[in-house]
């Protein structure tokens, strides 16, 4: 039996157990995913545990993903990120960010190709981070907007170095989605008990927009409806999810992930 974890703090809110167990049992792997509340201050102990114990990977999230940086081995993409959401233990104690793959494949699962595109990144914190250094790799020119313009600006310095990126406040927002292809909404705006918010409404969409919310709490989120009326294709933020852990599972067994039960195991949860 191999045992695999997320840790965090707190950690009992989180999808990733349902959805591993899903894939380890439907590919009929003897393997356990489990959740381990741990603290920034012993997450050195937890994570060279874990590797002594012949663990086979471990998942991070709030709010140990930035300090395992000085704890692991950081692969290139996680050292500019600035946090690891993976720790694999097959080379040492190596460590991934799948969070801007997990974002860049949910659009690529539903036909939309990022290369050459104008995407709208909505928000400059944790998880725009790693969207937009990934998609800047990946060759799309990406407009960062956030409430809070200087931070917008400073990490799109940071994504400079690798593709095009500026970095802007939400000012002038109506002019941004007319002239983007793809709006990812990369905030907390929306999110649950703040339901009712959006920063973008559909008098401001095209239809030959794409509209990705990553956020899943609630999944069908106002930003998603408002989408929706404009006639705007829409994914929700299960993808990422979803996809995320799919790209952990891939670096962990070297196993292509059952992504379908993956979502269906998330989804059954979230409703
Ligand atoms: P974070 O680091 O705290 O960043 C929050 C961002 O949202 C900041 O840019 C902040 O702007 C902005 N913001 C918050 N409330 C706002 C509002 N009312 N209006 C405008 N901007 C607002 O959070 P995070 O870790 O990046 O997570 C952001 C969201 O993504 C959360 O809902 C989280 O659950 C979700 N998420 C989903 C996935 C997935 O797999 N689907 C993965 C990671 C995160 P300021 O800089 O001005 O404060």
């Amino acid at each position: 039996m191999k045992l695999f974890g997320v840790l965090g703090d707190p950690v009992s809110h989180s999808l990733s157990p349902v959805m591993h167990n899903a894939a380890f049992k439907a590919l009929g792997m003897d393997c356990e995913y489990h959740a381990f509340r741990v603290s920034a201050d012993a997450l050195h102990d937890a994570i060279h545990g874990a590797y002594a114990l012949g663990f086979g990977g471990l998942n991070l999230t709030i709010p140990l993903k930035e300090k395992a940086l000085r704890v692991v081995k950081p692969a290139e993409l996680a050292k500019q990120i600035g946090a690891v959401n993976t720790v694999d233990f097959k080379k040492g104690i190596v460590g991934y960010n799948t969070d801007g793959t997990g974002a860049k494949m949910a659009l690529v699962g539903s036909g939309i190709e990022v290369r050459g595109k104008n995407v709208l990144l909505l928000g400059a914190g944790g998880a725009a981070r790693a969207i937009a250094f990934q998609l800047a790799a990946d060759g799309a020119s990406v407009t960062i907007a956030n409430r809070t313009e200087e931070r917008a600006v400073a990490l799109a310095k940071e994504v400079g170095g690798i593709g095009k990126a500026r970095g802007v406040g939400l000012d002038e927002l109506k002019n941004l989605v007319r002239n983007c292809d793809i709006l990812i909404n990369s905030t907390s705006a929306g999110m649950f008990p703040n339901i009712s918010e959006t920063i973008v409404t559909s008098d401001m969409m095209h239809s030959s927009l794409a509209v990705f919310d990553i956020v899943y709490n609630p999944v069908n989120t106002r930003l998603l409806k408002e989408a929706r009326k404009a006639g705007a294709k829409t994914i929700d933020g299960v993808m990422m999810l979803v996809y995320q852990g799919a790209e952990a599972f891939r670096i962990w067994t070297g196993t292509s992930p059952p992504v379908e039960i993956m979502e269906k195991a998330v989804r059954e949860r979230l409703v």
